[in-house]
């Protein structure tokens, strides 16, 4: 945007209301650079400064809004579950639970409470499972 220096007394081209059209305006008065008043050169009327046109990138588009982040989160809800099952067809690959079996994450298992279950993360001898009612803490060998 360029930003001529506006002084009091400049003569300016700016369209006049009654006179239907540009004229030379006198520039009467100047507030932080910008003209307030100007006094029409042809018909001598006083009114304010209008900017001659809108910058042509006065209006962008808004950014729309940022995806929000889809990863695995330990204790996530049910609804992530549900897409983890969807995309992955965990079902086909699941195997029953048992203490005695090794779980890996990412492994999907069927489990007698929860029914079916998509390893999250393993700790030891531990696993956080995310059914559909939700993460779950199983042992595991
Ligand atoms: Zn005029």
């Amino acid at each position: 945007m360029s930003t001529k220096p506006y002084y009091a007394g400049q003569d300016v081209d700016a369209p006049c209301g009654r006179c239907g059209g540009e004229t030379r305006h006198q520039i009467l008065t100047v507030t932080n650079g910008t003209p307030e008043q100007l006094i029409c050169g042809n018909c001598r009327s006083v009114h304010k400064f209008r900017a001659p046109k809108p910058p042509p990138l006065a209006r962008t588009p808004r950014a729309a809004a940022a995806p929000r982040p889809s990863g695995p989160r330990p204790g996530s809800l049910p609804a992530q579950f549900q897409t983890a099952l969807a995309q992955e067809q965990g079902g086909a690959l699941a195997r029953p639970y048992r203490v005695t079996e090794h779980w890996a994450e990412g492994a999907w298992m069927d489990h007698p409470a929860f029914g079916l279950g998509r390893v999250q993360r393993r700790a030891g001898k531990k696993v956080d499972v995310l059914f559909s009612a939700g993460l779950k803490t199983l042992v595991s060998a």
